[in-house]
């Protein structure tokens, strides 16, 4: 049972083409600088040598073309036909409140996430010309949308209401929507796995930390909050993303720097978060590194960072009240044992800490304490895949994440981790 899984950016498609009868990647690639003379094609098919290549692709659809090309490449393919795929999972940023679930794609469907553009002005645009093009080179293919908001519908209003005029929520939509929904969903599911508890029987806060990054607190397998808000922007330091700020420094920087609205949006969105705080960089494998070589400025940034995730750990176990476990997952909480260890380093006393052993030998539960505290490989692709297969066949979401929790985990190990957002 084949099924395609596109994620389009504004000038990228990346996919995998899963086998979901058993859970395996057969291809995955990564298309980038789509719309230029030298965009770049990455792909590797099977245990085939991986193949690089630098060429023009004028469009998401040109992309899709290549993409189908190199499932059925004479050496690297790793099929004969393009009837062989069944179907199409889509990451699509934001469903606005239209969406509580993954869904099947038809017209209302794609008007509603056209909907939500004044939402995701970036993303929704891509997705959608992503579904507009496998519409035309896999007609009749069932194609299913699976949303980064979605999980976070179960937020409850005292969570996701701002302290704005009322009005403006009715007018504008402006409330907490939270992302990196599939990936709290999937590692959530995970850790209850882990836990050998149903989904529905625990609490967890699960850490996604990677170049975009967000914690969320999830009680029975539900989300009741999250850290980002009606944008990626809200919440944790992130690669170059600020974070929490006094709102008033807004308007005051365009009045002192002179910025537009543009500007500002490109100084927060682009140029803040660890880069900012560095100067240097993004990368926290080059941050960790210039802080031990002694960079005070590249320690700060690391302080900066590490406190902000505790604050958060510390606020959602006040809104959950028992916690079973803190998650870390995505490319920093995967990798980076320093990082762990500091975001919960002075919360022993609430039963959360780490054990620097395990820790640095990153194996799966690192706790010190009561609370167990677990490294999880994030795996959106195949969320998106058991959401696409489940829709395919008629079926609804069972309670929580149940559905995924009850997959045996050895089989979700056979993919690799990719970390998102
Ligand atoms: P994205 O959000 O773009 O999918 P990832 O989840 O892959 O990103 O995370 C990227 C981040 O993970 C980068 O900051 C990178 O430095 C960090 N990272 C990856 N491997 C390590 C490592 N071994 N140690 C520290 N940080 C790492």
């Amino acid at each position: 049972m084949k099924i395609l899984i596109v994620n389009c950016g504004s000038s990228s498609v990346k996919f995998q083409l899963l086998d979901m009868s058993n859970e395996t990647l057969l291809a995955k690639g990564l298309i980038e600088r789509i719309g230029s003379s030298d965009a770049i094609i990455n792909y590797q098919g099977g245990d085939a040598p991986k193949l690089r290549e630098v060429r023009e692709v004028l469009n998401h659809e040109d992309a899709m073309e290549i993409v189908l090309h190199l499932l059925m490449h004479p050496q690297n393919g790793v099929m004969k036909r393009r009837e062989e795929i069944v179907g199409i999972g889509h990451r699509v940023v934001h469903g606005g409140e239209a969406f509580v679930d993954s869904v099947r794609i038809d017209e209302p469907v794609k008007a509603a996430i056209e909907k939500c553009i004044q939402f995701a002005p970036l993303h929704n645009p891509a997705n959608l010309k992503g579904i507009e093009a496998c519409e035309r080179l896999l007609a009749g293919v069932p194609q299913v949308a699976v949303f980064d908001t979605a999980f976070h519908h179960s937020i409850p209003p005292q969570a996701y209401i701002y302290g704005l005029p009322y009005a403006l929520y009715r007018k504008h939509g402006i409330r907490r929507y939270g992302f990196h929904g599939t990936s709290h969903r999937y590692v959530a599911a995970q850790a209850a796995e882990i836990l050998g508890k149903p989904s529905e029987a625990v609490n967890v806060i699960t850490c996604h930390l990677g170049n975009g990054a967000s914690i969320t607190a999830v009680q029975g397998g539900k989300s009741v909050d999250t850290s980002m808000g009606f944008t990626p922007l809200e919440g944790l330091i992130m690669g170059t993303r600020c974070g929490d700020i006094d709102p008033a420094i807004i308007p005051y920087l365009m009045e002192r720097e002179n910025l537009t609205p543009k500007q500002i949006d490109t100084l927060l969105n682009k140029n803040s978060g660890m880069l900012g705080l560095t100067g240097t960089s993004n990368d926290m494998r080059e941050i960790l590194a210039e802080a031990d070589a002694g960079s005070e400025q590249h320690r700060l940034a690391i302080d900066v960072y590490c406190y902000r995730v505790r604050k958060y750990v510390g606020a959602y176990l006040a809104v959950l009240g028992r916690v079973d476990a803190v998650v870390f997952t995505g490319g920093i909480g995967e990798n980076a044992a320093p990082i762990r260890e500091r975001s919960l380093r002075g919360m022993e006393h609430l039963g959360i800490g780490v054990n620097a052993e395990k820790n640095r030998s990153h194996q799966t539960r690192v706790e010190s304490g009561r609370i167990a505290v677990l490294v999880i490989p994030t795996n959106e692709e195949l969320a998106i895949g058991r959401d696409t297969a489940r829709l395919l066949s008629g079926g609804s979401r069972p309670a929580g994440a149940a559905a995924a929790a009850r997959k045996p985990a050895a089989k979700a190990k056979k993919l690799p981790k990719t970390g998102k957002g």
